[in-house]
């Protein structure tokens, strides 16, 4: 079984209300079960909803209280990113997944490859790959994890 982000399969689950359908990535994984996972509806946070940066460092950061995740209206969003994160990893573990597509360019799901924006702690926007919060946390976790987009 994998688990893949929802939206590259086809759920209207992103910021805008949109997915990111990924035909390339479904047809590849036609013969597989499939667990789709949306950390940021796991987390709480309603769809459409306004889009959020990482600021101040990457997943990992976030994850260790180093940095935050904040949207475009200045409201912190750390906690809804940080328990989606571990929401979907409980549902990984308890499927005994090994391996995940997550969406790239995602402050949940990217997996450092891909052009994404976030703020620096000095509130200066920067674009540079980046690793999203569920991505570090499964990556820590050892799961297999493979960026897409
Ligand atoms: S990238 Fe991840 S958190 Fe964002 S909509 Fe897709 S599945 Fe949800």
């Amino acid at each position: 079984m994998i688990a893949v982000s929802a939206c590259l399969l086809g759920y209207n689950c992103r910021y805008d209300g949109k997915s990111k359908k990924d035909f390339t990535i479904i047809d590849r994984l036609k013969s597989e079960k499939i667990l789709p996972v949306c950390p940021e509806q796991l987390g709480g946070l309603p769809v459409p909803r306004d889009p959020s940066n990482l600021v101040g460092g990457d997943g990992f950061d976030v994850l260790d209280r180093k940095a935050r995740v904040i949207n475009c209206y200045g409201v912190d969003n750390t906690t809804a990113f940080v328990d989606g994160a571990y929401a979907a990893l409980n549902q990984i573990k308890a499927l005994n997944i090994k391996r995940c597509f997550l969406k790239n360019k995602s402050p949940s799901c990217g997996v450092g490859s891909g052009a994404q924006l976030h703020l620096e702690s000095n509130g200066q926007a920067k674009s540079e790959s980046i690793t999203g919060v569920t991505a570090a946390l499964l990556i820590r976790e050892g799961i297999e994890v493979e960026g897409v987009g």
